[in-house]
């Protein structure tokens, strides 16, 4: 049985780095923003090659908190994509502002840039693309539009983790870009985490007052804040795993490589690397016509696999209450794709076992 995630597995490399971790944490005594959060904010803005990195407690927070920041709020109106994972939307609708969802590129499942242009109205104010499954979006024609058109390019790189566009690495490809480091994502805490990156020292000032209580003296508050904040242990585990993401990012193409090479003649659509990027494989995403007697097929042979995602944003019941524009392809992509493992832990034998799986499949497309 080849488990679709281990998180254990995935973590056990980490076992004593984690363990000094906690040790450090509980010794010096003080477990809210801290030396630890310091360090890793320093490291991981190195790590993207932007100058500000302000932490918080978790992805959808990172979203939301860079939309408050900007002021965005009801009557206004924000660019996502259709295909992405809920809390691109929630963080949105949690401001009060009005998701515009765009159709996806059918080849890398991202946002499509030639369909932004004919959703932005009066009222938008930026843009979210996802880069999702680790690829990154076509970054240049949405930066191009948004300066255009004066809007904000916030990325959300939760699934993105060192992945690069031309060479520069997801969160600084945008004005500002959101990250999560929950469990099973590139660079994973043992709990909830997130973070946002930004060239923008306004921007990151705002953002350090607004996530603690919308102070940064202690008592005297000068916005209407949360609490999001990043724990010390968390900070402190990040920083031993942040060290280790290249080796484990390199990882994870091998096993793509192995996986493409090992597919290239089967009737599914395989997935599309855009010129000029360097995914970081955080899923690895099949497209077949007979999803369920492909994960049939599966369950029998014994691969794990999981579905990203089984319904659409615009068609939850959370969203049930507005009017949302027609969306095909979103709706096609759905019904037709499915994740096999992906971690980079995965040995020879269990990655031709995946293959051999997929290729024993009679199916067409
Ligand atoms: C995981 C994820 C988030 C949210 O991160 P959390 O830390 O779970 O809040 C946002 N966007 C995308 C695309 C994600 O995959």
């Amino acid at each position: 049985m080849i488990d679709f995630l281990s998180l254990k597995r995935a973590n056990a490399p980490h076992e004593p780095a984690i363990n000094a971790a906690i040790a450090r944490v509980l010794d010096s005594g003080w477990y809210i923003l801290g030396k630890e959060c310091e360090q890793f904010e320093r490291a991981f803005a190195d790590y993207c090659g932007v100058a500000h990195c302000v932490s918080v407690a978790n992805g959808l927070d990172a979203i939301e908190l860079v939309l408050r920041a900007y002021g965005v709020g009801p009557a206004d109106e924000v660019i996502v994509p259709a295909q992405t994972f809920i809390a691109t939307w929630l963080a949105v609708s949690h401001v009060g502002a009005t998701p515009v969802p765009v159709e996806p590129d059918p080849r890398t499942y991202n946002i499509d840039p030639a369909r932004i242009a004919s959703a932005i109205t009066s009222r938008t104010r930026a843009i979210i693309p996802v880069h999702l499954y680790g690829q990154p979006a076509d970054m240049g024609p949405i930066r191009t539009l948004a300066s255009e058109r004066g809007l904000h390019v916030i990325e959300d790189a939760a699934q993105a983790h060192g992945a690069q566009y031309k060479g520069v690495r997801a969160g600084g490809l945008g004005d500002a870009a959101a990250f999560s480091f929950y469990p099973g994502k590139n660079l994973g805490a043992l709990g909830d985490g997130g973070a946002i990156t930004t060239d923008d020292t306004a921007l990151a000032d705002t953002l350090r007052s607004l996530r603690n209580y919308g102070s940064t003296v202690k008592y005297k508050h000068d916005l209407r804040g949360v609490n999001s904040r990043l724990d010390e242990l968390q900070a402190a585990m990040l920083s031993e795993k942040l060290r280790a993401l290249d080796v484990e990012n390199a990882a994870r193409a091998r096993v793509a490589a192995r996986y493409l090479e090992g597919l290239r003649d089967t009737p599914f659509q395989l997935p599309h690397v855009l010129a000029d990027t360097e995914p970081v494989w955080h899923l690895f995403v099949l497209r077949t016509r007979e999803r369920a007697r492909l994960a049939e097929h599966l369950r029998a042979n014994g691969v794990g696999h999981m579905i990203h995602y089984p319904t659409p944003c615009h068609q939850q019941v959370a969203y049930a209450d507005s009017e949302w524009p027609a969306l095909p392809l979103c709706e096609r992509i759905h019904d037709e794709v499915i994740s096999i493992p992906m971690v980079p832990y995965l040995v020879g034998h269990e990655i031709d076992a995946v293959i051999s799986a997929l290729r024993s499949f009679g199916g067409a497309r």
